[in-house]
């Protein structure tokens, strides 16, 4: 052991990632015949067809199409009709239109969404309202330190327009070249910078909404305090459309960072993880911004399935830390204070090598190896998905039991974890074995979330830490939630959305 160095070592080829922007692709290759359902009565169609405008609509099965389908390509549905409003009036008249009629409707936003939240049905009932043409920045007021934006920015455009009025909006994700505001927030999304910026929930001080009965609620208030009765914005913000379209909101800015430092830490378990975490929030305080667990197995299958990727260590570890620092101060004036922490990391034993990134491509390339996961894994047959967290303390426990449990069940299952170990959050995706059928493993996903999810209850945490239910985990939730929790969210279902309008059999 070496220790780190300052410029990353062994060699370390970098490959600049000046993009880490994964703009996802709408696929139309399974397009649909136009023989798919349309059960919608023709004169609801031709109404909204004059609310909204030849520009707002499309009846096209090829440009329908993309929208039935998931990013995973796991949830297929189909509509006759996706309504693309320009403005939150139009949203308002379409919706008025189905409540009238008893339409439902699927909200979708940059559909990269992962659990069936945003596909329709197969049954061809419902429409897709798309907040796509939805895209103005209404308003940067940088003394309030807050943009008012329309649901259909694209989340990177959002952190662009911010970065251009010399601040920061810090919601960031793989999925933000393609997904939209109005989806990360029904989506309450969490991404790299929570432990920091907290998520999606705490980046928003005002909503604008179109409620199930067509209403406009105008909550965009700028307000950082505000006990004017209950907080009803928070209720929009995870709904998963199930409540309401979400058609615009007030967004917090914050200063821009000065000064970035990313290092990937190899660690010999999750356990030095979090006491290297702790050592890092004792000498760095809340600058510590992303602290990202890495498995080893998934650094394997990045260089083995994604191009330009090389591994930044010469030797190989069974864990690494994915690190970032956001300073205020002059450039790289926290990095004295980031090499201590993992000077101080190494002999105390939680540290067993780091780079460094030495520049911002650096860093980037750093986060492509992290970003680009998913994608490798999808290369190696089956694998079944988890998105859980369990207080900081419980996460070591989580994985050991967890793996065990596994590979007692299915010699040879390959474990996958990585995530937001700083917020408690793993993505723990078990990949089937090397010999396996994967047919035969995927017809064991009921078992193996049966396994991961009681545990993950026992534990005293939550089956969907990020992605929400949707369709995916919506029966999955009702073993581990109370009834009288379930109880409360139907009723708050029913207060705004009786007739079920909105998003119907989704999440509840
Ligand atoms: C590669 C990749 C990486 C990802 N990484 C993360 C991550 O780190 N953290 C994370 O939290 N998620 C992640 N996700 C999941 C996904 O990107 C987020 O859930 C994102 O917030 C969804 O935004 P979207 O615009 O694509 O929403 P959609 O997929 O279009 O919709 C998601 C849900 O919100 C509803 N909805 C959409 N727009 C509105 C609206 N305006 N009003 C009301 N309801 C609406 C839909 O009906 C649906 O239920 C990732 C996805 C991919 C593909």
């Amino acid at each position: 052991m070496t220790g780190y160095a300052g410029p990353p070592r062994h060699g370390l080829d970098l490959v600049a990632c000046s993009e880490k922007r994964y703009i996802i692709p709408m696929d139309s290759s399974k397009e649909q015949s136009a023989a798919q359902p349309n059960a919608v009565a023709a004169t609801v169609l031709e109404r909204i067809k004059a609310a909204v405008g030849p520009k707002g609509y499309t009846v096209d099965p090829a440009e329908i199409a993309p929208h039935c389908q998931s990013w995973r390509d796991n949830w297929h549905g189909w509509v006759p009709m996706v309504v693309k409003p320009a403005n939150v009036d139009e949203v308002a008249a379409v919706v008025a239109i189905c409540a009238e009629s008893g339409t439902p409707i699927v909200p979708q936003g940059g559909n990269t969404g992962l659990t069936g939240g945003g596909q329709p049905h197969a049954s061809g009932t419902e429409i897709i309202i798309s907040t796509s043409r939805m895209n103005r920045v209404r308003e940067i007021d940088i003394l309030n330190n807050t943009m008012t934006v329309e649901a259909g920015c694209i989340l990177a455009e959002l952190q662009v327009a911010a970065a251009d009025a010399d601040r920061l909006f810090p919601l960031s994700l793989a999925a933000e070249g393609s997904c939209q505001i109005g989806g990360n927030l029904s989506t309450n999304a969490g991404g790299t910078q929570v432990l920091r910026y907290g998520n999606a929930r705490n980046l928003v001080l005002g909503l604008e909404v179109v409620l199930p009965d067509g209403r406009i609620w105008d909550g965009l208030r700028g307000l950082r305090k505000d006990n004017t009765g209950y907080d009803l914005k928070q209720l929009f913000i995870g709904a998963e459309g199930t409540l309401g379209m979400i058609t615009a909101a007030v967004l917090k800015l914050f200063p821009k960072p000065t000064e970035i430092q990313t290092a990937l830490v190899a660690v010999p378990d999750p356990t030095a993880a979090l006491a290297l975490l702790s050592r890092a929030s004792e000498m760095l305080g809340e600058q510590v911004s992303a602290f990202e667990l890495i498995q080893r197995r998934a650094i394997d299958f990045v260089l083995q399935h994604v191009p330009d990727v090389t591994d930044p260590m010469a030797q190989v570890h069974p864990w690494y830390v994915l690190m970032e620092v956001f300073g205020q101060g002059e450039p790289d004036s926290l990095r004295d204070t980031v090499e201590a922490v993992l000077g101080d990391g190494l002999e105390a034993g939680e540290v067993l090598d780091a780079v460094l990134a030495a520049n911002r491509a650096q860093g980037q390339a750093l986060w492509k190896i992290r970003e680009s996961i998913p994608e490798a894994q999808n290369h190696e047959g089956q694998s079944v998905k988890h998105d859980v967290s369990v207080p900081l303390s419980r996460i070591a426990e989580f994985l050991e039991r967890a793996d065990l449990a596994l590979a007692a069940a299915y010699p040879g299952v390959r474990c996958v974890a990585f995530g937001h170990i700083g917020d408690g959050n793993m993505h723990y995706n078990p990949a089937q074995p090397l010999a396996a059928d994967g047919a035969d493993f995927a017809a064991e996903y009921g078992a193996i979330n049966r396994i991961v999810h009681d545990l993950i209850a026992e534990l005293n945490g939550s089956i969907s830490a990020e992605h929400g239910l949707g369709r995916l985990r919506r029966e999955e939730v009702l073993r581990y939630k109370s009834s009288v929790e379930m109880d409360l969210m139907r009723s708050v279902k029913k207060a705004l959305d009786p007739d079920d309008i909105m998003n119907p059999g989704k999440v509840v």
